[in-house]
């Protein structure tokens, strides 16, 4: 078996990257160890959101989203996208302070945003609690569920012929391939490792590390939320890399459920939900919307988010195995970037410019040789 490109993972990052691959006429073998979007993208959010920790992240969540934009009237109903829009809630004056500078930052780069004081996010959002001071609305993000979108990236890479090894692990990256676990070979020009955070363990030397999150659905209550709401106290607690954190991020679904998030913990690799954190989470939550008390929660879960140390993710060849590329690190943001890391990834293999500078991505700047050089 020889193809163009095999991609390991059929999760978001690995299938957005199959799908596209295959429309640049490329043959692309997809191996899969699971279900597709079993992993990290089962376990996400789903938020579509432009981001400005770094002129970086900024750019690939904005290319991204602008990407699921022309995608979206494509997308089949069970992808659920929902342009509900986010607002980041001020809960006193210096996160106004910050809502404020993210607003200028977002304009400056052409992204619509809107501030709303006391009055207007209690209009916007009547569930939230008296006396929040503010918010930002950022109108253009959204909201998928994102195995199905998964699902729909594959179909597309198969629909252009890509061939789909579904519950076959790759047990190894050879020179010119990957050996799978029962023993096949498939042979290869470029090999795609898009295994999310098992990533390290066919590319050893990767700076991957995993970062545990625990999420909340609850029953149906349509018209409790309209749009996705975060505190802005979350870019204080989600930028720790050591100690644990919960802030308050709340989604609803075109279901009319409500998605409730979320936490973050370093170094653990229990997959099992820790009472202690659901407690805290959702004692933030209700804070926030104290309504939330009264609902019914129907299932708890977790997930765990690949992080890299600059928090950007690796796109792009390994620094030593000429055939290989790296795909993986997109930590709390792999759904919305997906569709920018497929595109990056092609314009490499094809040998031309991509739309936005690949530089910031690109794994050599992670890996231990190159850290050890
Ligand atoms: C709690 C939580 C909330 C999140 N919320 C959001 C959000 O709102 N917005 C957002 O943009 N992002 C969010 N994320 C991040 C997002 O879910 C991930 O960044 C994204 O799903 C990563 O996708 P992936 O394809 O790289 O990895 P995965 O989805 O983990 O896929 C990797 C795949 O590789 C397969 N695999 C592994 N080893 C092998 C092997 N040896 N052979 C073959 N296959 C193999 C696995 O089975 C898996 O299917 C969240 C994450 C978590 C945990």
């Amino acid at each position: 078996m020889s193809y163009d490109v095999v991609i390991i993972g059929a999760g978001i990052v690995g299938a957005a990257c199959a799908a596209e691959c295959a429309r640049e006429g490329l043959s692309v073998a997809i191996v899969e160890a699971g279900i597709i979007g079993g992993g990290a993208t089962a376990a996400g959010m789903g938020h579509l959101v432009v981001m400005d920790d770094s002129e970086a992240q900024f750019a690939l969540t904005r290319y991204s989203q602008q990407l699921w934009d022309e995608v979206s009237a494509e997308l089949p109903c069970e992808v659920e996208h929902d342009a509900c829009g986010t607002i980041w809630i001020a809960a006193d004056d210096q996160e106004m302070a910050e809502a404020e500078r993210k607003a200028r930052f977002y304009s400056e780069r052409g992204v619509a945003v809107e501030m709303l004081d006391a009055q207007s996010l209690r209009e916007a959002e009547p569930s939230l609690r008296p006396g929040l001071v503010g918010g930002l609305r950022v109108p253009g993000d959204s909201v998928i569920y994102p195995p199905c979108a998964a699902q729909f990236f594959v179909d597309q890479a198969t629909a252009r012929g890509a061939e789909l090894f579904l519950s076959e692990a790759v047990e190894s990256v050879g020179a010119d391939g990957v050996r799978l676990r029962n023993g096949t070979s498939i042979v290869a020009g470029v090999i795609v490792n898009a295994a999310g955070s098992w990533s390290p363990l066919l590319t050893p030397g990767l700076e991957i590390k995993k970062r545990k999150g625990h999420l909340v659905i609850t029953d149906r209550y349509p018209k409790f939320l309209r749009h996705q709401l975060v505190e802005l106290g979350y870019l204080k607690s989600a930028h720790s890399v050591t100690a644990d954190s919960v802030a308050f991020n709340i989604q609803p679904r075109s279901t009319g459920q409500l998605l409730i998030g979320s936490s973050r913990q370093y170094d653990i690799d229990d997959a099992s939900v820790d009472p202690s954190i659901l407690r805290r989470m959702l004692e933030r939550a209700t804070e926030y919307l104290p309504g939330l008390r009264k609902l019914s929660s129907l299932r708890t879960w977790t997930g765990f988010r690949a992080a890299t140390p600059d928090k950007l993710p690796l796109i792009g060849p390994h620094g030593e195995h000429r055939r290989l590329y790296i795909e993986p690190g997109h930590e709390g943001l792999g759904i919305t970037t997906s569709l920018g890391t497929a595109k990056l990834l092609a314009a490499q293999i094809m040998n031309r410019p991509a739309a936005i500078p690949v530089e910031p991505y690109l794994p050599v700047r992670v890996t231990q040789e190159s850290l050890h050089a």
